[in-house]
């Protein structure tokens, strides 16, 4: 079968091909840097990296597009109250931002683009709108007329009947109920940062900085654009009239969006208050790349309610898969290979990849690895596990965790260095030899310390990150 994405613009499952193959222009909605993200807004993004890792894995080069927003109405208010400019107060949101998706090892997209760095761009596209009679202008601001394009609401599959001829919004997020005519470029209100072009002194709507900077690096018409599902409508459904109006051609092919993280059967989010920072989440003592496996583990178009219990597992989970891996590398196995478990292995990654082909079916992909060690794991206690299976095994592993990416524990700062450790247990192994036991507990109480578990077995010594 092929690889097979679920499109919400024409609502269903539809084999996914590139315009350019073996290229993928990709863009997604990247972060308001007004504050840190939440780790509901980092499940939106870890769905994208799996987007990303699986798209590769099948054969294709990423040229993967995303914005930062770095102007909007909060970051003007907080600047403002913070006595910044809008540069000073967003740089440190952008770096905090990058600092968490790398912790969480999401891959970071080919282009980043600031908003600010793209008002020119914006500028024009808004000046194709007018010459194609979609704008018109009120009090120094100018709207995009929803009337001019008859296929407003076919993202989000609504039929505004009868849309109001001239009722508008200046606000960026408004309601389904409502569809109104929207703010492209905003006239500049006293003390609010502003820029001077053709269309009067101002700053840019939201939505319009999609458009630019996606057709600016991507050309008319993108392969896939993603977002968060509350991004839906009114944003994307604006860029695409936006877009569209501009250049009457079709702007993005196949448009995915994450279903929310929940708390509690609500959305997380900033204005509830019912969010946790990777921040917090590092705190209470869990490692980045549970908080990963967690985000990753549910496929990206269901909810996902976020619970301690659920991070426990997750833990348990990824423990289980690094106790495989080890033994895998560490153990002896007798010579030969084992028929019935080379169909095994095959048949596991068979099942890995069917489900990452439907529409990234990360639990179904998860399930077919888990059941896999289960097998071997009998398998390898009934001594039926030969080594010249190992090879396909740990190949196994290895593709598995080229998209999953939790196998290797992340180092905290000030952590004890693989080569050092390495260096211990040799001096270890070199003092039980000179029957210095002494100094021998010594090094293992020290790593132990140092949160590493020494563990000696017929084939030497095993260590593991606690
Ligand atoms: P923002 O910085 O508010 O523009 O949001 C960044 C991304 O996070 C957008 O794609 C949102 O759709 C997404 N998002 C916001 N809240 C959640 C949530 N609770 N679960 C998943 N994604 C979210
Ligand atoms: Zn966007």
């Amino acid at each position: 079968m092929s690889l097979r994405f679920h499109n919400t613009l024409t609502q269903r499952t539809e084999e996914f091909t590139s315009l350019h193959p073996p290229t993928v222009g990709m863009y997604t909605c990247g972060p308001t840097v007004w504050n840190y993200v939440h780790i509901g807004n980092l499940r939106t993004f870890a769905s994208q990296d799996i987007l990303r890792r699986w798209l590769r894995y099948r054969g294709y080069t990423l040229k993967h597009v995303m914005n930062i927003t770095d102007v909007d109405d909060r970051i003007i208010q907080q600047a403002v109250a913070a006595g910044q400019s809008i540069y000073e107060y967003t740089d440190q949101y952008t770096k905090a931002f990058f600092e968490d998706t790398g912790k969480v090892r999401l891959e970071k997209p080919e282009i980043v683009c600031k908003a600010t760095d793209h008002i020119p761009e914006m500028v024009g596209v808004i000046q194709n709108l007018a010459s194609n009679g979609c704008t018109y202008e009120s009090e120094g601001s100018t709207y995009f007329r929803i009337t001019t394009f008859p296929e407003y609401g076919k993202l989000a599959h609504l039929h505004f009947e009868g849309m109001k001829a001239g009722a508008r919004i200046d606000t960026d997020k408004y309601d389904k109920e409502n569809a109104r005519d929207f703010v492209l470029w905003k006239a500049k209100k006293e003390g609010e940062h502003s820029w001077d072009t053709a269309l009067g002194e101002g700053r840019p709507g939201w939505h319009i900085e999609c458009s630019a900077m996606a057709m600016k690096y991507l050309g008319e018409t993108l392969d896939i654009h993603a977002g968060g599902v509350d991004l839906v409508f009114p944003h994307h459904e604006n860029e695409i009239a936006q877009s569209e109006g501009a250049t009457g051609k079709q702007f993005a092919r196949f448009w995915l969006h994450t279903e929310h993280l929940m708390v509690e059967g609500q959305t997380m989010s900033k204005s509830l208050g019912n969010f946790y920072t990777l921040r917090d989440l590092f705190d209470k003592g869990y490692a980045p790349e549970i908080v990963r496996y967690l985000l990753i583990s549910v496929p990206y178009r269901k909810q996902l309610n976020f619970t301690f219990e659920g991070l426990k597992s997750a833990a348990t989970a990824i423990e289980r898969l690094r106790n495989f891996e080890l033994r895998l590398k560490t153990s002896k196995f007798a010579d030969g290979e084992n028929a019935a478990l080379k169909e095994r292995t095959a048949a596991a990654l068979r099942q890995f990849e069917e489900a990452l082909d439907d529409d990234l079916n990360t639990a179904e992909a998860l399930g077919a690895v888990f059941e896999y060690v289960r097998d071997v794991n009998t398998a390898m206690d009934a001594g039926e596990f030969l080594a010249g299976n190992a090879a396909a095994a740990l190949d196994l592993l290895a593709r598995f965790d080229s998209i999953f990416d939790v196998l290797k524990p992340s180092v905290a700062e000030g952590a004890i260095a693989d080569a050092d450790i390495d260096a211990l247990i040799a001096e270890r192994t070199a003092a039980k030899k000179g029957r210095n036991f002494a100094r021998a507990d010594e090094i293992r109480k020290q790593l132990l310390e140092q949160g590493v578990i020494l563990e000696d077995t017929k084939e030497g010594v095993r260590w593991k990150r606690k």
